[in-house]
C-alpha cells in the first residue's frame, strides 16, 4: 500500500540573503530596535506598509501581541464585548481576553467564512468586529464592511492566514481600521515568531507604537505619525511592551520580497490537492470566490458523513497523511474549537457546530512538490472511498 513519508510541518530553509543577514545583524550587538541604527525594523515597517499600501505599519512581538495591540488602542475596555468568528484558532479569543474583554461568537457559514446575516443580527451587541480570516477564507468584504459601517462598528482583520491575499483587488487588512498579521513559523513568512501591524488611522497608529514600548523614541519607527499626533496621546498609552527585534526583522525582509513567488508556489499544490479531493468520495471541497485572490497554504474539505470522520482520518494517517479534524471532543495540537475556550462564555452556535463536525484540515507545506500532492491525493481518495462512500 502505498505511503507518504514527508513531514507536514517541515518548513523550507531561510533565503540565503536573510542568513546573511542574520549575521550581520549578531555581529553588530544591535539587536535591540532602538538601539540600531539604521534600523531593520524601521525599514521592514517601511517596506510592510508598502507593500500593503498602508500609511503606518507597526512590527511587533506577535500577531496574538497584534490583536491585543489594535483592540486596547481602539479603547477596548474590561468587559467590553468584542465580535468575533465562532471559527478561529485560540489566539484570536486570546487576544480579546487579554485586554479583559468578552468574546461576542457570530456564526460560520459552510464556506468557513463569517455568517454575515448573523453578524447583522448581532451587530448591536458590541462596537468593535475582530475578523479572522480563518485559514484564508475571505468574506464578502464589502457586504461586511456595509454591515460595520451602518452599525458603526470598527473592524479589525486577523491576517495570520492571508497574507498576501485579497478580496476584489484590495489586500486584506486594508479594509477595516487595523490589520494584523503573523510571522509565526506557520504562517506566510517566518521568523519564529512575530506579528505586523497596518492602519491609516494616524491617530491609532501613534497609540499602538507607544503601547508597543517606544519608550520616547517613538519617532524612529519606520512609519511614525508627526509629532503633534504623538503629543495627543503620549502620557495616556501604558507601555505594553511587545516590539519587534533587528534580528527577526532582518529575516523577514527578504522573505517578504518572495512572498509573491511563494504565493504561486503554494496555490499550484492548492490547486493539485483541490481538483483530486473534489473527485474523492464522501467529501466536498469549498468553493472560492471570483472575487478572492487567496494564498493556498492549507486546505480545507467537508465530509459528508461527520461519523465516520475518526476512521478515516486513521486510515489516513495509518498511510502518513496528516489531518486535522474540528470536530474532537478535546482541542489537540493547534486546533480548537469553541467549545475548549472555557474561559469564554458559552454560546449556541448550532449551524458553527455542524460545519466543525465535518471539517477537516490540512497544512500545505512548501517542501512538499507535485508528486507529493499526487501521493496524497492518491491516499485521500483510497480511504475515502474506504471509509465515507
Ligand atoms: C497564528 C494565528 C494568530 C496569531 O499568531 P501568533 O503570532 O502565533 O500569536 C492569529 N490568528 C490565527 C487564525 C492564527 O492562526
Amino acid at each position: 500500500m502505498e505511503r507518504f513519508s514527508k513531514s507536514f510541518t517541515r518548513q523550507q530553509p531561510l533565503p540565503e540573503a536573510a542568513i546573511d543577514a542574520a549575521n550581520r545583524v549578531m555581529r553588530s550587538g544591535d539587536l535591540h530596535r532602538y538601539g540600531a541604527d539604521p534600523s531593520e525594523v524601521a525599514a521592514l515597517e517601511e517596506e510592510f506598509a508598502a507593500w500593503t499600501g498602508a500609511q503606518h505599519a507597526l512590527a511587533v512581538a506577535s500577531g496574538g501581541y497584534a490583536m491585543g495591540c489594535a483592540l486596547r488602542a481602539l479603547g477596548v475596555e474590561p468587559g467590553d464585548p468584542v465580535l468575533t468568528n465562532g471559527w478561529t484558532l485560540s489566539p484570536v479569543p486570546g487576544a480579546i481576553a487579554a485586554v479583559g474583554a468578552r468574546p461576542v461568537l457570530v456564526e460560520v457559514t459552510e464556506d468557513l467564512v463569517i455568517d454575515l446575516d448573523d453578524l447583522a443580527a448581532k451587530a448591536d451587541r458590541a462596537p468593535v468586529l475582530l475578523l479572522s480570516h480563518m485559514r484564508g477564507h475571505i468574506a464578502d468584504m464589502e457586504r461586511l464592511m456595509d454591515i460595520c459601517d451602518h452599525a458603526d462598528i470598527a473592524v479589525v482583520e486577523d491576517c495570520a492566514h492571508t497574507m498576501g491575499a485579497a478580496w476584489a483587488g484590495k489586500p486584506s487588512g486594508r479594509w477595516g481600521r487595523i490589520g494584523c498579521y503573523s510571522t509565526q513559523t506557520y504562517k506566510h513568512i517566518n521568523s519564529g515568531e512575530g506579528g505586523l501591524i497596518v492602519t491609516d488611522d494616524t491617530d491609532l497608529a501613534a497609540r499602538m507604537m507607544l503601547l508597543s514600548g517606544s519608550y520616547m523614541l517613538y519617532a524612529q519607527n519606520g512609519t511614525a505619525p508627526p509629532e503633534d499626533v504623538f503629543a495627543r496621546h503620549k502620557g495616556l498609552m501604558p507601555n505594553v511592551s511587545g516590539r519587534m527585534d533587528e534580528l527577526r526583522a532582518a529575516i523577514l525582509r527578504p522573505q517578504l520580497r518572495e512572498l509573491a513567488g511563494r504565493t504561486q508556489d503554494w496555490n499550484e499544490r492548492y490547486r493539485l490537492l483541490e481538483t483530486a479531493f473534489d473527485d474523492a468520495p464522501g467529501l466536498s471541497i469549498i468553493p472560492r470566490p471570483a472575487a478572492e485572490s487567496h494564498v493556498g497554504s492549507s486546505i480545507q474539505v467537508l465530509a459528508d458523513t461527520p461519523h465516520r470522520v475518526p476512521d478515516f482520518i486513521e486510515g489516513c494517517a495509518a498511510r502518513g497523511v496528516q489531518w486535522k479534524w474540528f470536530g474532537h471532543a478535546s482541542a489537540l495540537g493547534f486546533t480548537s474549537a469553541h467549545i475548549h475556550w472555557e474561559y469564554v462564555t458559552p454560546q449556541d452556535l448550532p449551524h458553527t457546530d455542524r460545519v466543525l463536525a465535518r471539517l477537516l484540515d490540512m497544512r500545505v507545506p512548501l517542501t512538499f512538490d507535485a508528486e507529493d500532492c499526487d501521493t496524497i491525493a492518491h491516499i485521500v481518495t483510497e480511504e475515502a472511498a474506504k471509509h465515507l462512500k
